[in-house]
């Protein structure tokens, strides 16, 4: 059933998108590179631990590291060949972890999971599938997906949600997978819905997006039990609290989480990654990802083996033009400028954009106007001129007793604000110092 509604949630922005640079690219596939370094977190947890060792001989999805606690997940080998060594590498956060070093052999040779039966597998064997893939979140926060499939027994969960917003500017790839994968990203949603014994299933997609609405309006009139529902396109709609909003009206309260409103949302691409999974025993070892920007020769949207560097992806695409400025992963929105080509390819990458001087415009920052606009477009009802303010001044304390955790990042208020304030920055040495001393 295909609803279509105007309203959305309140706040936020409407940047410019680009996505026509690479929204009629059909996926590509990274070819594997000599060698990728597999970082052993991908993930919001503890570091994966190592079963493997160098010199140990790998292959196409052999298991190389182990779930390390409850919120870890294990990692596979994404090519065939030697593991060459395990060290620190840097990871797209700035941040240095162990790797996992392999040399490929181009031998090609597979050690997949064991296929399960679509038709009759159980919600137990989803979930036990699901974690053994090492299947995260590919919506950013890389949260591992089994956690999410199993809430806690009070908690009552009514709706899954899969979120095929895409908000964030120049990315395509979640489009790119519903136009491509259109019945797995359903069946996907499906397992999920079994999988937490839930009969409500719906899709949220804005309404840039007309081509992925009208294969998911076919594909889905066999399925009563999903509806889509289109929204106004706005940033940050793909955010779990305003996605929720919007297709629901329930108000995720500060602090709490989705499942305490009895909903859980997953990503285009997540639904995907459980189908293969279970039906093709494929672990979690591709990212897909949009490479965009003007300052990359050829966009594309591509299939990338983990572990491949930031420098192989950018070789495939054409290479860098002469303007350009910035490497950023993610979204230009959310993501982070690299300072390392090295930089490796995780399961949650979803973008590599290089940005030129144009697209960067590094303006100079200037005096707050008090002009309340970046009150008026935070979408969680926070005071970012306030607590930049305090948080400039070192007065911490009063930053956090004014909620600066919930702060989400998503950059909204620092894109609205016409003095050019790095308020995002702020907030973020806010959100770190409350962190660090448990306020
Ligand atoms: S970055 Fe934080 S303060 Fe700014 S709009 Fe987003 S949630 Fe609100
Ligand atoms: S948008 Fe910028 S200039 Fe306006 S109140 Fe907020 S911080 Fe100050």
């Amino acid at each position: 059933m295909l609803i279509s509604i105007k309203k959305s949630f309140k706040g936020g922005v409407h940047p410019e998108e680009y996505k026509e640079l690479t929204k009629d690219k059909a996926f590509e596939k990274l070819p594997n590179p000599v060698e990728i370094s597999i970082p052993l977190s991908q993930h919001l947890g503890k570091e994966s631990i190592p079963i493997v060792k160098k010199n140990d001989k790998v292959k196409i999805g052999t298991l190389i590291a182990a779930e390390n606690g409850f919120i870890s997940a294990p990692i596979h080998s994404p090519t065939a060949g030697i593991v060459s060594s395990i060290t620190k590498t840097f990871l797209q956060t700035g941040f240095q972890i162990s790797s996992i070093q392999i040399k490929s052999d181009s031998s090609n040779e597979t050690e997949f999971l064991q296929p399960l039966d679509y038709d009759s597998i159980s919600p137990q064997q989803i979930i036990q599938r699901v974690r053994e893939a090492g299947i995260v979140g590919l919506g950013g926060a890389a949260f591992p997906t089994y956690v999410k499939l199993s809430p806690p027994a009070n908690k009552k969960i009514d709706h899954i949600i899969l979120n095929a917003c895409e908000c964030e500017p120049y990315l395509t790839r979640d489009y790119r997978i519903i136009l491509e994968r259109t019945d797995d990203v359903i069946k996907g949603l499906l397992l999920i819905m079994r999988a937490t014994n839930v009969n409500n299933g719906v899709i949220g997609i804005e309404d840039n997006k007309p081509a992925a609405i009208k294969k998911l309006k076919e594909a889905l009139s066999n399925y009563p039990q999903i509806k889509l529902i289109v929204l106004k396109t706005k940033y940050p709609q793909g955010a779990e609290k305003m996605l929720i909003k919007a297709v629901l009206g329930r108000e995720v309260p500060p602090g709490k989480l989705p499942l305490d409103v009895g909903v859980i949302v997953q990503n285009v691409g997540t639904a995907v990654s459980i189908y293969d999974a279970v039906v093709k025993g494929i672990p979690s070892i591709y990212a897909y990802l949009t490479v965009s920007g003007k300052g990359i020769k050829d966009p594309k949207n591509l299939i990338v083996p983990i572990g491949a560097s930031i420098k192989d992806v950018v070789e495939f695409c054409g290479g860098l033009t002469d303007d350009a400025k910035r490497i950023v992963i993610g979204g230009p929105m959310m993501g982070f400028a690299q300072f390392d080509l090295s930089i490796p390819v995780t399961k949650a990458t979803s973008g590599i954009l290089v940005l030129t001087e144009e697209e960067v415009k590094e303006i100079p920052e200037t005096n707050c106007l008090r002009c309340g606009i970046c009150v008026s477009v935070c979408p969680l009802n926070i005071t970012p001129t306030r607590l930049v303010r305090l948080i400039q001044k070192k007065r911490f304390e009063e930053a956090a007793k004014l909620n600066v955790s919930l702060c989400m990042e998503c950059g909204t208020c620092a894109y609205s604000c016409p003095a050019y304030i790095p308020l995002v920055q702020w907030l973020r040495l806010g959100k770190q110092w409350a962190l660090k001393n448990k306020v």
